[in-house]
């Protein structure tokens, strides 16, 4: 089983774009996948026709049984979504005493998947420590302009930080850079910089700047659907 992260510490970077699509994609080629949401903002939810009776909330922090906290969205699409009440349940799980691994233990040998993917918020505050403790693998999804640059240079660093503080070894398998416009120079700078500073083979190709991709979540489709 691949636990992947999709995190950048920036918003708007892509990060649940790819998520979701990673998720369908997958999917689609027979891989039996969960993605789970892990930002308040309920982006997930959003982009699909939820239809289970809880929430990732009410899965951590009130007990509920898994079963019922998951959307089952075709023959090999799990969903646990949650909303702005994550908010609270990150500050239920500051008291605990492994405040860090709280997620790690309460998935421990529950799931039967090829796939986890969990959309982060940005940021590293707990909710995304408790994302990298549990996952195996960073995929960064990074936009190709100076803001974007800057945040995935500080993302690596921080998650270099958070194995040495906390003994793991979670791997950053992609570099993903989003919304590449050839005929904006900036874009093929940062990507040719991306490319030269980080190893190559870690660069995945680019996601152009797609409008469909912005289209997609208003039909609750993924790109390949849509
Ligand atoms: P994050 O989760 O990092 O905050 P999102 O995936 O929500 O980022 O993307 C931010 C916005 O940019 C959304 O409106 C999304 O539809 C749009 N977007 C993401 N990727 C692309 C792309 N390749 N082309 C055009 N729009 C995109
Ligand atoms: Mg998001």
């Amino acid at each position: 089983m691949r636990k992947i992260a999709i995190y950048n510490q920036k918003g708007g970077v892509g990060k649940t774009t790819t998520a979701v699509n990673l998720a369908a994609g997958l999917s689609r080629n027979n891989k039996r996948v969960l993605l789970i949401d892990l930002d308040p903002q309920g982006d997930i939810s959003v982009c699909h026709n939820i239809n289970s009776k809880y929430n990732l909330y009410h899965f951590l922090i009130e007990d509920a049984d898994l079963q019922d906290c998951i959307s089952k969205l075709g023959r090999n699409l799990d969903i646990i979504h949650c909303d702005h009440k994550m908010a609270d349940a990150e500050h239920k799980i500051s008291k605990e005493n492994n405040s860090i691994n709280f997620l790690d233990k309460k998935f421990s040998s529950k799931l039967e998947y090829d796939y986890i993917i969990l959309d982060c918020p940005p940021s590293l505050r707990l909710l995304n420590k408790n994302a990298l403790y549990y996952a195996s693998e960073v995929i960064i999804p990074t936009s190709t302009d100076v803001l974007g640059y800057n945040s995935l240079e500080k993302t690596v660093k921080r998650i270099v930080e958070f194995n040495k503080i906390n003994g793991r070894n979670i791997l950053v398998s992609s570099v993903l850079p989003t919304m590449f416009d050839k005929r904006n120079k900036i874009c093929s700078e940062i990507l040719f910089k991306i490319r030269k500073e980080f190893t190559p083979s870690l660069v995945t190709e680019p996601i152009r700047t797609n409008s469909k991709l912005k289209e997609a979540p208003k039909s609750k489709m993924s790109i390949f659907s849509y």
